[in-house]
């Protein structure tokens, strides 16, 4: 996928929710506590969601499949 902003490629990875929500380049076990104030992205915070998303480091432009949230298990 090639970036909006400068067209070059971008980087595969997920965009990972636990404690925290961050791209990262593997999914990996996170938190199982949620903290307050946490933007919701789908009914299963609790256990932590992972969007595959590309990103372009240059620009901090993140591009995210939304259709495609993988509940894990931590
Ligand atoms: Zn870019």
């Amino acid at each position: 996928m090639k970036c909006p902003s400068c067209e070059k490629e971008m980087e595969n990875g997920f965009v990972q929710t636990g404690q925290r929500i961050s791209w990262v380049k593997k999914k990996h076990k996170v938190s199982l506590i949620p903290q307050e104030g946490e933007v919701l992205l789908g009914n299963n915070v609790f256990s932590g969601l992972a969007f595959e998303a590309y990103i372009c480091k240059s620009c901090k432009k993140i591009v995210l499949d939304y259709d495609g949230a993988d509940y894990h298990e931590g």
